[in-house]
């Protein structure tokens, strides 16, 4: 019988690799923020159009890229962040895979606008699925704007499959709040169709919370404090009084980066327990710093899982840390279920 194995050409590679980094809109605004952050920018805005099937852009004042690398921030595994597989066990950065870029521009049509600090000019970039189509000198403040137009323009299926743009802004919202949650020392600015969702200012946790949530979340909030040999908590929860029927605020940070853990969800219900009436669910924004090295994010491409080393100790501070803060200043008294 003849060969009948191929290599696949990049495009298809990127392609299908883009399948699983991008399910949607928020998901490229998600890879893009990162991006941002990981660049050192301390302001960084988001432009939305029609729930990001038109446009989702990101502007930075980060470090930039020459044109060399803004060329090359397009092909796969091609990343600045790490050199060797044991630098993913001392991560500080949010990026690592190399892959965002290239899967996003073989799936839309992206626009690259970037300029270093020592460049007196920038480069212009426009690239669509895979295909660079023009590279220029440009003038452009230092920083990083990458504008994604079209998403994928060229999987209809997918296209297809994307929900109305209230459904797909909501999802960019939720995104767009874990990112500035996680970094409340950076400036946030969102827009969407031209009007202004949120200008969140340099500020501090509280406060950010405050910025996004509003006046009211003020009076919720009780600080949590505890720093050990195996993590730093910190953040706060909200009074069992203010528990809610829906699943409303809830978020882990994992040295800085929102992560989703049920194992850890549940230690907040235990130290919960008895103080808020059943169905009911709690708010929380935790802030859990670890050694990098006693975890492993690289589980899943969205990097929104993470494997740590001692789970049960974690579960166990964590629960005794928060029964301590809701005992100092919780005032409601605890509800009696039999009556
Ligand atoms: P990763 O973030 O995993 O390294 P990406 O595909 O997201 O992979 O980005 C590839 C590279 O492009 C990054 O490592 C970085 O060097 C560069 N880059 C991407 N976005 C920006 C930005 N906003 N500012 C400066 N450099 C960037
Ligand atoms: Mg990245």
């Amino acid at each position: 019988m003849a060969d009948i194995i191929k290599l696949l050409p990049d495009h298809v590679a990127n392609q299908i690799a883009a399948g699983e980094v991008v399910q949607r809109p928020a998901s490229v605004v998600k890879e893009l923020l990162e991006n941002a952050i990981d660049a050192g920018a301390t302001s960084i805005k988001l432009i939305i159009k029609d729930g990001g099937k038109s446009l989702i852009q990101v502007v930075d004042n980060g470090i930039g890229m020459s044109a060399t690398d803004a060329r090359l921030s397009f092909e796969r595994h091609a990343t600045s962040k790490i050199q060797s597989a044991e630098d993913l066990f001392n991560l500080n950065t949010k990026g690592f895979r190399g892959e965002a870029l290239a899967s996003i521009a073989a799936i839309a049509r992206v626009d690259l606008q970037t300029k270093t600090a020592n460049e007196e000019i920038g480069t212009a970039i426009e690239i669509e699925g895979s295909e660079i189509k023009s590279q220029e000198v440009v003038a452009t403040p230092q920083g990083t704007s990458l504008a994604v137009k079209h998403l994928f323009f060229n999987i209809p299926a997918r296209r297809n499959f994307l929900k109305s743009d209230a459904v797909e802004l909501r999802h960019i919202t939720d995104e767009f709040h874990r990112v500035a949650l996680a970094h409340p020392s950076i400036a946030f600015n969102y827009y969407n169709n031209g009007s202004e969702l949120f200008n969140l200012p340099e500020s501090n946790f509280r406060q950010r919370i405050v910025n996004i949530f509003g006046k009211k979340s003020n009076e919720k909030l009780v600080p949590v404090n505890e720093d050990t040999q195996v993590v730093k908590v910190s953040g706060f929860i909200c009074k069992s009084e203010f528990a809610k029927k829906s699943r409303g605020e809830q978020y882990f940070f994992v040295n800085n980066r929102f992560i989703k853990s049920h194992y850890l969800h549940y230690a907040v219900l235990a130290a919960f327990e008895g103080l808020i009436k059943p169905g009911t669910h709690p708010g929380y924004f935790l802030n859990l710093e670890v050694d990098p090295s006693s975890i492993d994010i690289n589980i899943h491409p969205t990097k929104t899982e993470v494997k740590f080393d001692d789970e049960q100790t974690l579960y166990a501070i964590l629960r005794s840390t928060i029964k301590h803060s809701l005992g100092q200043f919780n005032v409601a008294p605890t509800l009696d279920f039999d009556h």
